[in-house]
């Protein structure tokens, strides 16, 4: 027997809900990273995407909640044939954060987004995922070609006076301070002056790809009453955030395609509790702070 079945999952319960999730394409991705861990790629259909109307009624029904961020996500979001509109009803809302991998931002589209985010008073936020400051090390595990696009993709949104964040999954255990510094010095050699607010840098989540490449959880890495201790759960993302796929509202963007994270149908329904019953809790007990949501 697992050490993690003699175990009961403790839980969150939720207080209040302050961000809201859209995995908007699903699994599909133009990227096939070694290391993501909803094993995203690039066979899809118009079938992958989040239906407009999801997006719309979720809005519409959670107008009395104090929502002050939403989140675009997949696979890859920019994908969505209604990422405009969908950007246009979230915007009305609050801040929207785009988590992209860049390869999608070329001059046309950032220019028409920053036309798009001036009619509104809330701001699109990017993070766009890049793992190393170094092209062969990055796309060893990101694809091919990534870094280049990657990189032509922040200069567009500096050129276009957005601010992103850069997304790091520090996937083999380098040290956060090195990571950063090396960005550091190929940021400035880009003239995008950045600060810790731009960066991202969260551990690996074990599932999907990252398993069969690196290893999954090991039997032990899981949570308890006991282990939790010590961490700041008010900092899981579960604690205020709920994403909604095509196939209901889960818990977070990790479990978004595990049945043990689904916690309703639609946005009236979900539950405000969570288990952590997954191996993936473990991460965010390791991180001890947001693993999803933006830092400030
Ligand atoms: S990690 Fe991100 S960019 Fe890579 S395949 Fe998964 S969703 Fe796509
Ligand atoms: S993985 Fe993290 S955010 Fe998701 S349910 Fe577990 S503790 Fe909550």
């Amino acid at each position: 027997m697992s050490l993690q079945l003699l175990f009961k999952a403790p839980y969150i319960e939720m207080e209040s809900l302050e961000n809201i999730w859209f995995q908007l394409s699903n699994t599909a991705c133009n990227l096939k990273c070694k290391h993501c861990f909803l094993s995203c790629n690039p066979k899809f259909t118009n079938k992958s995407f989040l239906h407009i109307d999801k997006v719309k009624q979720t809005l519409d029904a959670t107008r009395g909640e104090n929502i002050k961020n939403i989140y675009l996500t997949g696979g890859e979001p920019l994908l969505h044939p209604e990422i405009n509109n969908i950007l246009r009803l979230c915007l009305r809302r609050c801040n929207t954060t785009i988590l992209t991998n860049g390869t999608m931002l070329n001059d046309k589209k950032v220019r028409f987004l920053r036309q798009l985010e001036d009619n509104y008073n809330f701001e699109i936020i990017f993070r766009v995922s890049l793992d190393h400051y170094d092209e062969i090390i990055n796309d060893r595990i990101r694809t091919r070609g990534h870094f280049r696009k990657a990189i032509s993709g922040i200069q567009n949104l500096i050129k276009y006076e957005f601010n992103p964040i850069i997304s790091t999954v520090n996937y083999d255990n380098r040290d956060d301070d090195e990571l950063k510094s090396g960005f550091r010095e190929l940021f400035d050699s880009i003239g995008f002056e950045t600060e810790d607010l731009n960066y991202k840098i969260i551990p690996p989540i074990k599932t999907g790809e990252y398993a069969l490449n690196y290893g999954k959880y090991q039997d032990d890495e899981f949570v308890d009453c006991n282990s939790l201790k010590n961490a700041d759960t008010d900092n899981f993302d579960c604690k205020t955030s709920r994403i909604i796929t095509q196939d209901g509202v889960y818990s977070c963007p990790a479990l978004a395609t595990d049945s043990r994270g689904k916690i309703g149908t639609t946005i009236q329904d979900y539950s405000k509790k969570v288990f952590l019953e997954a191996n993936t809790c473990y991460t965010c007990k390791k991180l001890n702070g947001k693993l999803f949501n933006n830092d400030w």
